[in-house]
């Protein structure tokens, strides 16, 4: 099965030119007016409790928020808007919808968050330094490899990918929106491809491990461990650098935590996608999980999200392989042969007391979410999940050091024969 793969990298080019801050400067103090003359017209209104019927039964659905904002979005409102940001506008009137963009985009996430009870109720503030272009104020020559930026109409500033120690990494690809930054200018690099899908794996995330499921390969453990001792170690020395009242000590250990958890994450996902290509990567959605009534979801899964970075690592899968996602609802407690769902979860095993299937608890949900995307596929729930369920691999990943980058320890499946792994273009390392 052909499918697209979208994929983005971003690359920074530094810039040094005193016009960039003088419009960073004027982009922020619009953006902040248009935020402000925003959210002075966001009109708040009641939402509904809403009656839906589930299963023969009525249930009155009351929303998490009763008032809810509603963003001004007419036509004479953005025009009004426009005219008053273009009255102090030194540069190019495309930069004004620039803001005016940025703008909508920052109150519609604080919106969203708002709603999820993420956000308080007070009206963004845009602290960061930066400013995002239109489309309409660049020219992009891909020949020269060179982007010309209008600053005022006449006036440009001009970056060149060319040379630049990523410049074959994005042969090719198309240029997206840019950020100017203080010291330089942030260009995304845009690809579509088709890619040849031909396998599915179905990962479940927990705090101290990935566990994924695909009916090829069987189970695959992914240990999360070094990253969560990493994040350990960490909140103990900022902890202590803390109460000392040592705030550079303490910011110095914010960004090597930082730098620690990209370069794992990075290993992870590159080495998730070369171990299994071609393959589909499955995941449960995090952003339904809280529309999932918290009696559905176990504590432990719902605290997993605290230490690890979850979207981040979707990410960075996402930028490399084809993701899905489904509804983490019952994936936990459902049966995957017969689909009964289980009220109580106690024990390490889950045995359904309907048709006595039973499968270590660690492993169920990977396995719910593998059938999930089948049948969301259209593909009939027809894999007896016990056929399937054979070789068993486990994945590690080292944070730190250029190698070995994924290691798999040799271990053998409960049946006996050899875990499945070899083939995969993988090489082999002892465990740590
Ligand atoms: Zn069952």
């Amino acid at each position: 099965m052909l499918k697209t793969l979208k994929q983005v990298r971003m690359y920074s080019i530094p810039v040094s030119d005193p016009r960039v801050s003088e419009l960073i400067t004027w982009y922020l103090r619009a953006l902040q007016r248009a935020i402000d003359i925003i959210w002075d017209n966001t009109e708040w209104k009641y939402r509904l409790p809403k009656i839906e019927r589930r299963k023969r039964k009525q249930i009155v659905i009351i929303p998490y928020k009763l008032k809810v904002p509603e963003l001004p979005k007419d036509k004479s409102f953005k025009k009004r808007l426009r005219d008053d940001l273009l009255q102090n506008c030194p540069y190019a009137r495309h930069w004004v919808d620039a803001v005016i963009r940025t703008a909508y985009s920052i109150m519609e996430s604080w919106r969203k968050r708002y709603l999820r009870g993420r956000a308080r109720k007070v009206k963004p503030r845009v602290r960061r330094r930066f400013a995002r272009c239109k489309i309409t104020l660049m020219r992009v020559d891909y020949g020269e490899k060179r982007i010309r930026i209008t600053v005022k109409p006449g006036e440009y500033i001009e970056v060149s990918w060319g040379g630049r120690w990523f410049t074959r990494r994005v042969e090719g690809w198309s240029v997206g929106e840019v950020v100017l930054k203080d010291d330089g200018v942030l260009i995304p690099f845009k690809s579509t491809r088709a890619i040849e899908v031909r396998d599915v794996v179905a990962w479940d995330s927990n705090e101290l491990s990935l566990d994924g499921f695909s009916s090829r390969v069987g189970f695959i453990r992914v240990d999360l461990k070094p990253l969560q001792s990493m994040k350990i170690v960490y909140e103990r020395k900022k902890r202590v650098a803390q109460s000392r009242g040592l705030k550079d000590v303490y910011e110095k250990y914010v960004a090597r935590e930082r730098n620690r958890e990209r370069d794992f994450v990075n290993k992870l996902a590159s080495g998730l996608t070369r171990l299994l290509p071609n393959t589909t990567h499955v995941f449960e959605d995090l952003e339904k999980e809280e529309l999932v009534s918290r009696r559905e979801t176990p504590k432990s899964r719902r605290k997993r999200n605290a230490r690890t970075p979850w979207k981040i690592i979707q990410r960075k899968i996402s930028e490399r392989a084809v993701v899905a996602k489904v509804s983490p609802r019952n994936t936990s407690r459902t049966c995957p042969r017969c689909g009964y769902v289980v009220k109580t979860q106690v024990g390490r095993v889950f045995k359904c007391p309907r048709c006595g299937f039973e499968l270590d608890r660690q492993k169920l949900a990977s396995v719910n979410i593998y059938l999930k995307y089948l049948r969301m596929r259209g593909f009939p729930h027809s894999d007896d999940p016990e056929e399937a369920v054979k070789g068993e691999l486990w994945v590690g990943v080292t944070p730190s050091g250029r190698s070995p980058v994924t290691w798999i320890p040799v271990k053998r499946d409960p049946k006996g024969s050899e875990a499945k792994g070899r083939g995969l273009g993988i090489k082999r390392y002892q465990a740590l």
